[in-house]
């Protein structure tokens, strides 16, 4: 038996994992959130997943709110994605060479999205980084503008903080990236039109791009005001400058055409560039950046700018992910919503019981949960998301934990369902909120 998860220690418990991950991994993980620090406590190493469910490594059961952070929107090892990728894999698993299955996806992404060319890559920071390569090509113009609280992946020059002023160049928001690295990037409040107003007077003849999540959903969730993006693509416009839409995570989750900007269709705007990733890779490392035909031909080998990628478009993940857009049918958006909508009024229901403030907000299917006073309106920027109680969705967090829901561990990231959450999964999440209500007002 060459598996080397079967023939590993048979029973290893989160805690034993833990530790061993600690010795060999910074912090124990691989990516920063999946610690716990925000919460405290051991992060459960997960065996398997099926459904809705997840099954840690001492056998324990939780219903997933994380979905992979947003990938898993079929629930988990959906039986025709596990057909069509272990049939990709019987193939062969990586040529370097152009692939029916990357060609097919592009299809698919160009016939249900406003972009006319896409070029894929293998995670969310790739889109991004390349994105704004591309309109910094593009435009001959240095400057990018993004928003506090906005994530677009672990891009240097936009792991950056607000500098002192509105218009003023941003600070590096971690050691290891260079003042250098951000001096070109203008970070401003999320929703806020007289900044980026002042930004355009003051910068606008230097900007190559404006990049926005179509919603924002890593300050918790935050949706744009009305007519906010569409604001944002006409001062793009008047300007010169690329309007970018970062829909890693609200594509083809917060809405079926993968386009959450949806008002945009209505409105009459199209953003210049977009950038997807999460489920389009149906849980493989996949991601894409696309847009305009006239943008996009300046990327090599069509144009100047160069980018590029070993795995770019692997044919698994592509397989995987092509596999998953054409399941995320109208029903599954449908049946996301209205379990969305159970959830959330469950959640508001125990909380006001409890007499915990809060605020649940949305954006298409995905939502989470605040804990402020609703007397202070909705949270519309980063400042208002940094003022909730963290402590308070610790103890939910745990005590929802205890009684087999997995949220995600931070009270900054959207909640996540899929078509799988069936009735079983939404009645062990309702059973679970009382408890975990009074543990937030406790
Ligand atoms: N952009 C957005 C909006 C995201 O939510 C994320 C990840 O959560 C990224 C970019 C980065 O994607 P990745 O983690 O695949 O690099």
């Amino acid at each position: 038996d060459n598996d080397p998860v079967t023939t590993a220690d048979p029973a290893p418990t989160s805690g034993a994992l833990f530790a061993r991950a600690k010795a060999v991994t910074p912090g124990g993980v691989n990516s920063p959130v999946r610690a716990f620090d925000a919460v405290g406590g051991t992060p459960r190493f997960i065996r398997s997943a099926t459904g809705a469910w997840l099954t840690d490594v001492d056998g324990v059961d939780y219903v997933d709110l994380i979905c992979s952070w947003g990938p898993m929107l079929l629930g988990h090892a959906h039986p025709e994605v596990v057909a069509a990728v272990t049939a990709a894999v019987a193939r062969g698993t990586s040529y370097g060479t152009p692939t029916e299955p990357e060609v097919m996806l592009a299809e698919e992404i160009v016939d249900r999205t406003p972009v006319d060319k896409v070029r894929f890559v293998s995670s969310g920071t790739e889109a991004t980084m390349s994105a704004i390569r591309l309109a910094r090509g593009f435009t001959g113009r240095d400057v990018v503008v993004k928003f506090a609280g906005c994530y677009h992946g672990h891009v240097d020059s936009l792991l950056a903080s607000a500098g002192s002023g509105l218009a003023t160049f941003a600070v590096p928001g971690t050691p290891g990236v260079p003042e250098s690295s951000t001096a070109l990037t203008l970070v401003l409040p999320y929703n806020d039109r007289a900044a980026v107003e002042a930004a355009f007077a003051e910068h606008g003849d230097r900007i190559a791009c404006l990049i926005t999540e179509a919603a924002a959903g890593n300050m918790g969730v935050v949706p744009p005001g009305p007519g906010f993006n569409g604001f944002l693509a006409d001062i793009c416009t008047r300007h010169g400058a690329l309007f970018v839409t970062d829909e890693v995570m609200t594509g083809f989750r917060a809405s079926r055409t993968g386009y959450w900007g949806i008002d945009g269709a209505v409105e009459g705007w199209t953003p210049d560039l977009m950038t997807f990733g999460k489920v389009m890779g149906g849980g493989f490392p996949a991601a894409a950046f696309g847009g305009r035909a006239d943008v996009m031909s300046h990327l090599a080998p069509e144009g100047p700018v160069y980018q590029a990628g070993t795995l770019s478009g692997n044919p698994i993940a592509t397989t995987a992910g092509l596999t998953t857009l054409r399941l995320a049918t109208d029903e599954v958006y449908t049946h996301i919503t209205s379990v969305g909508d159970v959830i959330k009024q469950a959640t508001t229901d125990a909380l006001t019981a409890a007499g915990a403030p809060h605020v649940v907000q949305s954006a298409g299917t995905m939502f989470s949960v605040f804990f402020t006073d609703p007397a202070d309106g909705p949270v519309r920027d980063f400042a208002a998301a940094s003022r909730t109680d963290g402590v308070a969705y610790a103890a939910f967090f745990h005590a929802m934990l205890e009684r087999g829901v997995y949220l995600p561990p931070s009270a900054y990231e959207a909640w996540f369902l899929s078509s799988a959450h069936d009735d079983r999964a939404i009645q062990t999440v309702l059973d679970a909120l009382p408890h975990a209500a009074s543990a937030a007002a406790a």
